[in-house]
């Protein structure tokens, strides 16, 4: 990792839009993702849920985090079957610094992330750009034997932090009223697409100029009670929004943390500390709290939700990342978050909208979430299930497919054809069984003894390695760092015949598009970090200029200047220039 961390720099809608259209054509992909991994939805089986009120054709989406931070993102977990995404959160600080690596996913994983690393007005670009992306590709003639006749209705939901006082102010206000109405931003954003040929004839595609109308709040760890009860009343009242209320899982008390992840997981080594709990809301405070929002938001015509959970600090006791505490995500969440979930839908009778209790507190639900558990946490009532820690390990968006896949099979093997009446029979069926509740089912059966999925026994094993430095030009070509890459700055070349090169795929990076987060340096079996060693790409000569190490600075499809030799210029030249080369087709800022 370099000392001062590059900023992300987002590529123009044009520049994006041109990429599909350069990469489909010469690859079959976009955005790396191959044609197989698009989501195509099966006649057969309505997989939709309602969010908030608003339908989403499928119930799962990116989580806010890396995956809903850049246009590309978004596209990406639209082509994977996403049609809920919680747009990454914005707050008035929005010129971060943060310690890197920040991501650390060779286990259960950990991260010290926090809000989006774009400026605000960066932030709507990216939203509102995939938006018109999304809604141009639903269109796009060469997609539609993979999309279907009808991808379905998706939701944006926006996500604000962390306080009253930075919510008030002028800069996320102003964030929150350009996306109910970013009518200008289209307008703007149409205009780059239109000088794309092969989109210009959806440049004037139908966009609702509302992006998104919902938000979920995320607090601060140690967030007071009143000051979430202010937030949610303001962002009702001022802005007349529904409004989903992020929890944290220290809402169970230490004793009860402790029990599950020390004892019965086995994950002794997770530090807890007391002062996260002592901070943090109390579960019968909690209790008051979302009736108490319940109420408020039911008597002003909006509708509220809790969203299951925040991730759990805890000591950084890996010592990868570089920052402490971090922030633990993955299968031990998963197992609590399930507990919460039934914990409060025991205290708060026929108020939860989830399976037997059918209330009208909407439950969405982010908490590794995998294709193995996918079908058992929709049963509990999850509305949606958003995924983050799953998509950050090799496969990345291409997991997702695969997981709605599973879950429309689930669906038909149980005689059922719709989301909705399947969840009833699950709750039958778990009623038979003498569970109160699909969800009470499903906790018994996340912590009870001997099941590895979640126990540090099925999740301490490192990724595989290999006994060999990492150089520039060849290696083992496993392909971890294009598909654990959240910003898709990773793409691969073709190694040209005849290039004396080793290796059949050559690796290559866009520094603007990486934000050093580390992932791939978890993921890659050789020795060194992909992202600093393997060819490093700028397109913009000023912030080529700003750099140092390795580099190549890449204008129409050419390199026109490098920091590194000689050599090494002229291939990653004729690389670019090879059939399958330049993933941009030449094109640039
Ligand atoms: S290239 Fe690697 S370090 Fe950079 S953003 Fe992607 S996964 Fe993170
Ligand atoms: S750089 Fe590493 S992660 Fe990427 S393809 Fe090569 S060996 Fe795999």
């Amino acid at each position: 990792m370099s000392d001062d961390t590059a900023p992300l720099t987002p590529m123009p809608l044009r520049v994006l839009a041109g990429r599909i259209a350069h990469e489909w054509s010469t690859r079959s992909k976009i955005f790396d993702l191959p044609n197989a991994r698009i989501w195509r939805p099966d006649a057969d089986i309505d997989l939709g849920i309602e969010f908030l009120g608003r339908p989403c054709a499928t119930p799962i989406g990116p989580a806010a985090g890396p995956h809903s931070q850049m246009a590309q993102n978004l596209v990406l977990a639209w082509l994977g079957g996403s049609r809920l995404f919680e747009l990454k959160t914005v707050q008035v600080i929005d010129d971060l610094e943060i310690a890197r690596p920040c991501i650390d996913m060779e286990t259960i994983g950990y991260n010290t992330e926090w809000s989006q690393e774009l400026s605000v007005p960066a932030s709507i670009d990216e939203y509102v750009g995939a938006a018109l992306l999304i809604a141009a590709l639903s269109r796009w003639e060469p997609l539609a034997e993979h999309l279907g006749p009808d991808p379905g209705r998706h939701v944006f939901d926006m996500s604000v932090g962390y306080d009253l006082a930075g919510i008030s102010t002028n800069k996320v206000a102003g964030f929150i009223s350009t996306m109910r109405n970013a009518s200008a931003v289209i307008e703007r954003m149409r205009t780059e697409l239109a000088s794309v040929p092969a989109m210009a004839h959806l440049a004037d595609v139908d966009l609702d100029p509302c992006i998104a109308d919902t938000l979920t709040l995320s607090t601060f760890h140690g967030c007071p009670p009143d000051e979430i009860h202010a937030i949610v009343t303001h962002l009702i009242d001022v802005h007349d929004l529904d409004v989903i209320v992020k929890l944290n899982p220290t809402l169970l008390g230490i004793d009860t943390v402790t029990q599950i992840l020390h004892d019965e997981l086995g994950y002794r080594d997770l530090q807890l500390r007391q002062s996260a709990f002592d901070d943090d809301l109390t579960f019968d405070r909690g209790i008051e709290l979302i009736e108490d929002l319940s109420a408020y938001a039911a008597a002003r015509g909006h509708r509220f939700g809790i969203k299951l959970t925040n991730t759990m600090v805890v000591g950084n006791h890996r010592g990868l990342l570089g920052d402490d505490p971090m922030y633990m995500s993955g299968p031990p969440l998963h197992v609590l978050a399930s507990t919460l979930c039934d914990r409060l839908a025991t205290a708060l009778p026929g108020r939860l909208a989830i399976p037997g209790h059918d209330g009208d507190i909407m439950v969405s639900f982010s908490a590794g979430v995998t294709r193995s558990n996918l079908a058992d946490t929709l049963a509990m009532g999850a509305n949606p299930a958003t995924i983050c820690s799953d998509l950050l390990k090799p496969g990345g968006y291409g997991r997702l497919a695969p997981m709605l896949r599973d879950l429309a099979g689930t669906i038909a093997a149980d005689g059922c054809a719709d989301l909705t009446s399947w969840r009833a029979h699950r709750q039958e069926a778990a009623v038979a069984e003498g569970y109160a509740s699909s969800c009470a089912r499903h906790v018994a059966h996340v912590r009870s003894d001997g099941i590895e999925a979640y126990h540090l026994d099925g999740n301490s094993k490192l990724p595989r390695s290999v006994d060999h430095d990492l150089d520039m030009f060849g290696c083992v070509a496993c392909n971890f760092c294009i598909t654990v890459c959240p910003n898709d700055a990773f793409f691969s070349i073709r190694t040209p015949d005849g290039s004396g090169l080793e290796a059949r795929q050559q690796y290559l990076v866009y520094a603007e598009l990486c934000n050093e987060c580390g992932n791939c340096l978890g993921f890659c079996p050789e020795r060194g970090d992909p992202a600093m060693i393997k060819p490093r790409l700028f397109t913009d000569p000023e912030l080529f200029a700003a750099r140092e190490g390795q580099g190549f600075l890449v204008i129409d499809g050419a390199v026109v200047d490098y920091r590194g030799d000689e050599d090494s210029a002229r291939i990653v030249g004729d690389l670019l220039a090879s059939p399958t080369g330049d993933p941009l087709g030449g094109a640039g800022r």
